[in-house]
């Protein structure tokens, strides 16, 4: 018998690709204008025109076997230092070429961080609600994800509530700030407080490994700020993409970074290397490799993304819709009126409106409405919102 687990993975679809499906299907039948698909996190916003001009020097070079060859397993030593020395002239100091492994995007990055840290029982904690798939790669990889609700109305991680969650098997905390599907940015006072905790576990000899999950980093807006987690505590590794920055989600490319202040972080990068070897993630896209030390620092024009959140969240609360403080990200949390949020997501699918409840989020009672499409699908779509809160008879509702 082959792999059941396996068999059953790919068999089922996440909610969010069922609704993503199921959008394809209706746009045939009424017509693409007709359907208002908020279901993906694609970004809808062109690569930065400094990409395609990079690539096009890249690839008339003269070296094709260096640009289309493979690299070290780790990623080309010219393109891990160049990503070091941007780490360390933005964000923290002492990060070398050897504490960065090239990686097929965030995915990529937390799986093999996951396999490189967990024994089997080992339990991962993260803040709900968080992205699906880490339960999918922390069970791939051994392990259990324990999640810990964030505080009620911000999502913010509730340090006390994590405190507890903590038993001899937690080997990480797992962050995503900005949050898919919330967009909350975690602020520094409260990153702070969480290191404490985790350094005081490892005052008491256990140590418990931070992970930052960082492909929203640079979609933030006014003034929040995303703290760097290197800064806060020693035992942590950041797991970067490039997909949503850059608007490159299907070149695959992005990288993980070991604090170079971690005690053993020459082992745990070791351990990297293993688990990326294991895993069959040796050589990252070397085209995109390559295009990295040319564009670090740049991103796609994410003031259309801030445009769309201003626009989409006011009217959702003149509506009477209560929505979760969006800083980052491109995704709105909106509170259902129900107490069953499938419902809720059903309901709006009358409105032809597609967003994803927050069921598989790991929270009950809310829908995300990823708001990285144009600005014309927004503005069409408000009135199909209004008719959902009239529905409800929420007050303030018109349209
Ligand atoms: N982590 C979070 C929170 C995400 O939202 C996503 C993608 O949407 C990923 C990881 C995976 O990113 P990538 O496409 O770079 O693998």
């Amino acid at each position: 018998m082959i792999n059941q687990k396996s068999v059953q993975l790919g068999s089922v679809r996440s909610v969010i690709r069922e609704l993503f499906e199921y959008g394809k299907k209706r746009k045939a039948q009424i017509g693409e204008e007709n359907v208002f698909d908020f279901s993906l996190g694609n970004p809808s916003v062109p690569p930065p025109a400094e990409v395609g001009q990079a690539l096009v020097d890249i690839l008339s070079g003269s070296d094709p076997v260096a640009v289309h060859g493979y690299t070290s397993a780790q990623g080309d030593a010219s393109v891990r230092a160049a990503v070091a020395d941007y780490i360390n002239s933005r964000f923290f100091s002492g990060v070398g070429a050897d504490n960065i492994y090239m990686t097929c995007g965030a995915a990529a990055s937390l799986t093999i961080t996951l396999n490189a840290l967990l024994n089997p029982g080992d339990e991962v904690i993260t803040v709900a609600p968080y992205f699906p798939e880490y339960k999918v790669f922390c069970e791939h990889a051994g392990g259990r994800l324990v999640a810990v609700r964030g505080e009620e109305g911000t999502f913010l991680p509730d340090v006390a509530a994590i405190g507890r969650a903590i038993t001899p098997n937690t080997k990480a905390v797992l962050l995503n700030s900005p949050n898919n599907p919330s967009g909350v940015v975690y602020p520094a006072g409260r990153i702070a407080e969480l290191c404490a905790l985790l350094r005081a576990c490892g005052e008491q000899g256990q140590t418990i490994y931070l992970i930052a999950d960082e492909p929203y980093r640079e979609l933030v807006f006014g003034d929040a700020e995303v703290p760097y987690i290197m800064n806060y505590y020693d035992n942590s590794i950041v797991c970067y993409s490039f997909s949503k920055s850059l608007s490159l989600p299907g070149e695959r490319i992005g990288y993980i970074a070991v604090n170079p202040a971690m005690p053993d972080s020459g082992t745990v990068y070791a351990a990297v290397c293993g688990a990326g070897r294991a895993l069959g993630y040796v050589c990252a896209p070397a085209l995109f490799q390559l295009l990295v030390p040319r564009v670090l620092g740049l991103t796609s024009d994410i003031s259309v993304y801030r445009r769309n959140r201003d626009r989409l969240a006011a009217a959702l609360e003149e509506y009477g819709f209560k929505v979760v403080r969006p800083d980052g990200a491109f995704y709105l949390f909106v509170q259902s009126p129900e107490p069953d949020a499938d419902a809720f997501a059903e309901r709006a699918k009358q409105f032809e409106l597609l967003i994803v409840p927050s069921g598989s989020f790991g929270v009950d009672g809310y829908a995300r409405i990823s708001y990285c499409v144009s600005p014309d699908m927004i503005e069409r779509s408000l009135p199909a919102f209004g008719a959902l809160a009239r529905s409800y008879g929420l007050t303030g509702a018109k349209g």
